[in-house]
């Protein structure tokens, strides 16, 4: 095998974003000898990278990168957390802007960038938008060397590898190139976690000898930390759509739940005690059965929607709407949400100030994109509020104003003068008529008895007449009482 992992000396990771960064220093990490370069065409991203304050905030990440890009001296207590890490060891990972030289160096190319969801319906071609994939392909199929694994990391609709490898041959007619599948299955706040310890990796590739070479190179530069038993060999295409079908059931657990909440809250159920019970059968497990908002992010929307795509075009109607149903049920949780907040207000908002804890997508992250917080201010904007205040411990002000901006541009008084964003929870919450958690941070929580109330009392002598989640004083929407913890700043 001419591609043994002993051959690979370089490795260029195509996206320095949230999967791509975290990706290649974990590479880096378990790979001494390999140089793993990041591109990005984003010089901001990069430099970002190259600082000391990182554009992604995940937990365990400063630390693997002061050990790979800085060669930072390992302790003991990172050699454990790390396990099987050499200590002595050389810079081995770089982030850089010049593409054309980074993706001719290497062996190996890993396209990790974006994949967002079409915003004009799901028609022509697929639910995803595939511009930018497409775009960086074609610059790597112009540089790359004869004989390079192209690997897709990037979540991408069923068929693009069939598709990569055409439009390789259409514009490198005779160059051998291969290409793979081997999607991501990290979550956003647990990054380096899953990727240091995942439960699976998946590889998929053509059904011919060199595609299946090719797959044992990859397999080979996992198993340098990964359980050979958790390193799945399949076809392209089945490894391109179990990753859209992982996230679909799991966007279709919190779906489920929050579609019983809503019975919940008609009755004298409680969609805690339902989650136990049911998460205790073994057959169905615990995880994900948290009633609450429902799921924000730039994945699982998306994925659903591929998913749907794919069963149009092939004709399965009723399978397209069962998958469907999953995010109108998520987007009507949100709407509930909305509106049991103003009715709290006896339908009117005029004058109140309600501030917003949490505003990243979901805990641990200061990523916004398809942030559920964008929706629920948009609709409490329309009642007209006096203010909204914002808090949210990683999420960038600019980051923020980005996701708002269009959103409010679209309701009739929407005024961004009112929505103030600060970075003191106490002074977000001073004065607040109405505090909405929306975000599950373990800032915001401290035990599950406590009265949010007397907390914030405490906090800003503000009046609560009304909390997102659930407590001593407030409703059984979300399913978990928060409070705001004395340690939140
Ligand atoms: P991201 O937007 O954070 O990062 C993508 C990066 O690619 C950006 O920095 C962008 O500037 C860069 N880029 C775009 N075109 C480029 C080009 N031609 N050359 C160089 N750089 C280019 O995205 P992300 O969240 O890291 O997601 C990447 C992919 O992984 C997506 O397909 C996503 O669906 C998938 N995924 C994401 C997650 C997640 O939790 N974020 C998890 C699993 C899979």
């Amino acid at each position: 095998d001419s591609r043994r992992t002993e051959s690979i000396r370089n490795i260029c990771v195509v996206g320095a974003g949230y999967v791509g960064g975290p990706t290649a220093a974990v590479l880096a990490l378990h790979h001494p000898t390999i140089t793993v370069e990041v591109l990005d065409k984003d010089p901001s991203r990069i430099q970002r990278w190259e600082s000391p304050h990182l554009p992604v905030h995940e937990p365990g990440l400063d630390t693997v990168v002061r050990i790979v890009r800085d060669g930072a001296e390992m302790t003991e207590e990172t050699i454990l957390s790390l396990s099987s890490v050499p200590t002595k060891r050389r810079q081995n990972l770089f982030f850089t802007c010049e593409s054309a030289k980074s993706i001719a160096r290497a062996d190996i190319i890993l396209m990790a960038v974006n994949t967002p969801t079409k915003t004009f319906g799901i028609g022509a071609g697929c639910a995803t938008n595939m511009t930018v994939f497409d775009g960086a392909m074609r610059e790597v199929a112009t540089h790359a060397k004869p004989g390079a694994i192209i690997v897709e990391k990037s979540t991408v609709p069923g068929g693009t590898a069939e598709r990569v490898r055409k439009m390789l041959s259409t514009l490198r007619p005779g160059v051998p190139f291969e290409v793979l599948s081997n999607p991501e299955f990290l979550a956003e706040g647990s990054a380096v976690k899953n990727l240091t310890t995942p439960d699976r990796i998946l590889i998929g590739s053509a059904p011919t000898p060199s595609g299946r070479q090719a797959a044992q190179t990859l397999t080979n530069l996992y198993a340098a930390w990964v359980p050979r038993d958790r390193i799945l060999e399949t076809n392209a295409w089945s490894s391109e759509l179990a990753k859209l079908v992982a996230n679909a059931m799991l966007a279709q657990r919190i779906s489920s739940i929050n579609a019983i909440s809503a019975i919940c809250e008609k009755t004298g159920a409680n969609v805690n005690e339902i989650s136990d019970a049911i998460g205790r059968d073994v057959r169905i497990g615990p995880q994900f059965l948290k009633a609450g908002l429902g799921w924000g992010g730039s994945c699982f929307r998306k994925d659903i929607a591929s998913i749907c795509w794919i069963c149009e075009s092939l004709g399965l109607s009723e399978e397209a709407h069962y998958w469907r149903q999953i995010t109108v049920i998520n987007e009507r949780q949100r709407q509930r949400f909305a509106r049991r907040v103003i009715d709290r207000f006896d339908g009117n908002l005029v004058g109140r100030k309600l501030a917003i804890l949490g505003f990243a997508f979901k805990k641990n992250t200061g990523d916004t994109r398809e942030s559920l917080a964008v929706d629920v201010i948009r609709m409490l904007l329309e009642e007209r509020p006096a203010e909204i205040t914002i808090f949210d411990p990683y999420c960038r002000e600019e980051d923020i104003l980005r996701e708002l901006e269009p959103a409010i541009a679209q309701v009739p008084h929407g005024d961004m003068s009112i929505v103030k964003i600060h970075a003191d929870p106490y002074l977000a919450c001073s004065h607040a008529h109405a505090v909405l958690v929306v975000t599950d941070c373990d800032q915001f929580r401290l035990s599950k008895r406590s009265s949010m109330r007397s907390d914030l009392d405490s906090v800003g002598g503000c009046d609560v007449t009304g909390t997102a989640h659930t407590g001593a004083r407030s409703w059984t929407h979300a399913g978990v009482s928060y409070q705001l913890a004395p340690q939140a700043k």
